[in-house]
């Protein structure tokens, strides 16, 4: 072994050759630039609209018009600019927080470094469930196996050993380890590697289609024909009315310009980048983006227990056992070197404490076997330094008795102990050991039921529960979760975490291997009641997520081992650990908790709930909205008045729906009562028949207002110019109240008083403006208008105020109605 082996690179070392070779990547396809993102700007239907209709102005002969919307189309591109800057920047955050991480040991200690910063001399601390991060040369392994399909198409592991000849001692850049640890130097890095797919697996944040973008796309579509048809006729009845095809071709546009229902993808787009980056910084990272969606309906949670309900700080609580230094001793002589499993490490401290150092001066490690789902207890063989070979285990209890070999009264007796330590809440391993003779060190066994141990006693450790679980699984019952504990742990420690935890006990604790057992009708009645599950294995973890889905039920479930990928794939939102979960459950999971808190979780509900209500918000706000405008375009024609709303008066109204719906009413808070509701039904649709007729009502409502005063004017025997101010204006506030109707609370008085910026931006920046454009003559006469009569005003501002009123107390009513 180098001399480097036990130390790895000294951190300055690493810099250098960092520097000296760059990066542990492939070069990236480039990113978007700046002009591309103007040109795919450029092509949007708005944009051309605008295009075309000042192409129009300057036919009719009217450069100043044509001026006028040309400076708009700047607005506009600065605005879509701003927000695809936003929703690109918090897609990269996002990708930065996801980028694959590696073991490394540098200057003596194990660090965990981005695997961008791996270099060659680097030693690997690799284990089962990690990808490794470049190509390297196995120094030291135990039962090291690892998953090279991506490279040879191959699916079946294949060992790797210190000392073998030509491929069997190097591990190749991003396959996986699927059995066994061990340590290896870097060889090469980046796109010197094999096969240099690094970053390609974990640093992808895949933008697949939600269920609710495939929704949105049947609302475009229909939304879009609709319109197009409405354009049409436009088109043809003032042709027909009037005579005059450019006037009628601008008319057209006019409308198009409103009614093309391009706001509805950006809403989704904008609001699932921005709810991601959002939940980020909850310490949830979204890998899928329907997981979003998904979060609000799942009606189950499966969490497991150490580490997530508890902290994961273990401490040695307790011994007992005859001779307890002995017992101590080997039992930091069961860890594997270097470990960073926090009982392993709680048992090197305690053995520190009695002035033991982690390995004996002149011992020599001989063979681990690894602890594994099938096998829970680590066990070591060591040649000490007179020459003898000794086993040191430790483990389940249960695991490490029948090692042990002890008569069947002294193995109930034991039991009992433990029984009585986990009902404390304490975790228990118990420890064995045992002399194996000299000749079979050239020979060890495959199997650890071949070695005959000495039975050594139980370490109790304490890993207290997370301070704000109670109440989280408090929160996640009053939102209509129901929480189930799945644990590999023994049934007294997960029994004693589940009543501190809250969750309720139920039956009482099913074991895995009942689960095993059962047939599927026993399953699906004991799942109704049981909530605690101990000692189970992954496959036991797929068994049951399978059989709540069979039930109905919308799965969540944490996992963080390798073997836990299947389930982790099988629920339909599959919840991994950032910190200590494995690189393969990573890539299984929808969703990473960055802290492997299980408080994260149902934070993470919370928000997945609260984006989904924002977004249904903005997509009922877009349809009443745009009820007014196409009324407003139609009434004068019909009429027979000349057109109100010319081409920049609808960028005007659009200038305020943007940011209305992506920025307003994505910062909404989520209302109060979010968590005190039942998970949305799985089927239900954001716009089922209900929802887009309630929301196009409002907007009939709102145009009704709008018409009101344009009655009112045209009695009057105001101006044309006096008439189109007025119906603008009205037209406008109309336009205000619907977002704030929209935005949440109770009422529109909580709503105003609700804090959100963004509404005040908005709501204050379009009066001033409209106030210029309708009162101040020199402007208003840019905008085709001249300032109307005051107590007409009154009217136009007062009538949709009143008309919101209306509406507001209405839906409160009628939700009163459906509570009550
Ligand atoms: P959990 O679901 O609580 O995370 P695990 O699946 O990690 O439980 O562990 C299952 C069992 O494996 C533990 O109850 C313990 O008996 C055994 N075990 C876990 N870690 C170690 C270790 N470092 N050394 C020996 N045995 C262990
Ligand atoms: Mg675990």
């Amino acid at each position: 072994m180098p001399a480097t082996a036990r130390t790895g690179l000294s951190t300055d070392e690493a810099a250098a050759r960092l520097r000296r070779d760059g990066a542990n990547v492939l070069p990236e396809p480039p990113r978007k630039r700046g002009w591309t993102l103007v040109a795919e700007v450029l092509r949007e239907p708005m944009l051309l609209l605008l295009v075309a209709a000042a192409a129009i102005y300057m036919l009719l002969g009217d450069p100043r018009e044509a001026s006028l919307l040309l400076a708009s189309v700047l607005l506009v591109i600065g605005l879509t600019l701003y927000q695809e800057y936003k929703s690109e920047r918090a897609l990269q955050a996002l990708r930065d927080l996801s980028s694959p991480r590696a073991r490394v040991l540098r200057d003596g200690a194990a660090t965990v470094v981005p695997a961008r910063e791996v270099v060659v001399g680097d030693v690997l601390l690799v284990g089962e469930g990690d990808r490794i991060p470049a190509d390297a040369r196995v120094l030291e392994g135990a039962d090291l196996h690892v998953d090279e399909s991506l490279l040879t198409g191959e699916s079946v592991a294949v060992a790797r050993a210190a000392g073998g000849v030509g491929d069997d001692q190097l591990l190749h850049a991003s396959t996986l380890v699927v059995r066994g640890r061990g340590s290896a130097e870097v060889v090469a890095t980046g796109a010197a590697t094999a096969v240099g797919r690094i970053g390609d697996t974990l640093a992808s944040i895949d933008v697949e289609r939600t269920p609710l973008q495939r929704e949105m796309r049947r609302t475009v579509a229909l939304f879009a024909t609709l319109g197009i048809a409405t354009c049409v006729a436009m088109v043809l009845l003032y042709r027909w009315l009037r005579g005059g095809w450019l006037d009628a071709v601008l008319a057209g546009i006019t409308l198009a310009m409103s009614n093309i229902p391009e706001e509805f993808p950006v809403v989704l787009t904008v609001f699932l980048a921005l709810g991601a980056w959002r939940m980020a910084r909850h310490n949830v990272l979204v890998r899928h983006a329907p997981a979003i969606e998904a979060l609000g309906s799942i009606t189950v949670l499966c969490t497991d227990k150490t580490g997530t309900l508890t902290e994961n700080r273990m401490a040695v609580a307790e011994l007992d056992g005859h001779d307890t230094g002995e017992l101590i001793a080997m039992a930091r002589l069961a860890c594997p070197p270097l470990s960073h499993d926090p009982m392993d490490r709680a048992v090197v401290e305690a053995a520190a404490g009695t002035g033991l150092a982690p390995e004996p001066e002149g011992w020599q490690r001989l063979r681990e076997y690894p602890l594994s789902s099938r096998l829970p207890a680590h066990v070591e063989v060591w040649r000490s330094d007179d020459g003898q070979l000794r086993v040191a285990a430790k483990g389940a209890p249960e695991t490490i008795l029948a090692l042990c070999g002890l008569p069947e009264d002294e193995r109930a007796a034991l039991l009992a102990r433990v029984e009585a330590m986990t009902q404390r809440g304490l975790r228990v391993l118990g420890a064995g050991a045992g002399n194996l003779p000299a000749a079979m060190g050239s020979a060890l066994p495959d199997d650890v039921a071949a070695f005959q141990l000495q039975w050594l006693g139980l370490i109790g450790f304490a890993d207290p529960l997370r301070p704000a679980v109670p109440e989280a699984v408090a929160d996640a019952r009053a939102a209509g979760v129901r929480v189930l504990m799945m644990t590999g742990d023994h049934a007294g420690t997960a029994r004693a975490i589940a009543t501190q935890a809250g969750i309720a006990i139920g039956a009482g604790v099913v074991g895995g291997t009942d689960v095993e057992g059962w047939d599927e009708a026993t399953l699906a009645r004991q799942i109704e009641s049981a909530s605690v599950f101990a000692r189970v294995r992954p496959e036991h973890k797929l068994r049951l997520v399978q059989a709540l889905k069979r039930r109905g039920e919308i799965v969540a479930m944490t996992g963080d081992g390798v073997n836990d990928a299947p389930a982790l794939v099988a629920s339909h939102v599959g919840i991994a650990m950032g910190g200590r979960g494995t690189d393969v459950a990573r890539e299984a999971a929808s969703i990473v908790l960055l802290d492997d808190n299980f408080v994260s979780v149902v934070r993470a509900i919370r928000l997945g709930r609260g984006i989904y209500e924002n977004i249904a918000k903005a997509v009922r706000y877009i349809l009443a909205v745009h009820v007014p405008i196409t009324g407003l375009a139609l009434l004068p024609l019909l009429v027979g008045t000349p057109p109100v709303l010319l081409p920049l008066h609808v960028v005007f109204l659009e200038l305020i729906i943007d940011p209305a719906c992506s920025i307003v009413l994505e910062r909404e808070p989520p209302p109060a009562d979010i968590m005190r509701r039942p998970p949305r039904a799985p089927g239900r649709r954001l716009l089922d028949r209900w929802t887009m007729l309630g929301a196009l009502g409002q907007g009939a409502v709102m145009f009704a207002t709008v018409a009101l005063t344009f009655a009112i004017a045209l009695r009057t025997g105001l101006p044309h110019a006096q008439l189109s101010a007025l119906a603008f204006v009205a037209i406008v506030a109309g336009n205000l109240f619907l977002i704030l109707l929209h935005r949440s609370g109770d009422s529109l008085w909580q709503a105003l008083r609700t804090p959100n910026p963004a509404f005040w931006t908005v709501t204050i920046v379009a009066s001033a403006v409209l106030a210029l454009a309708v009162l101040h003559p020199a402007v208003a006469s840019l905008f085709g208008f001249a300032p109307p009569p005051t107590a007409l005003l009154v009217w136009a501002i007062g009538l949709p105020l009143a008309a919101v009123v209306v509406l507001d107390t209405w839906q409160r009513l009628r939700a009163r109605r459906r509570a009550g």
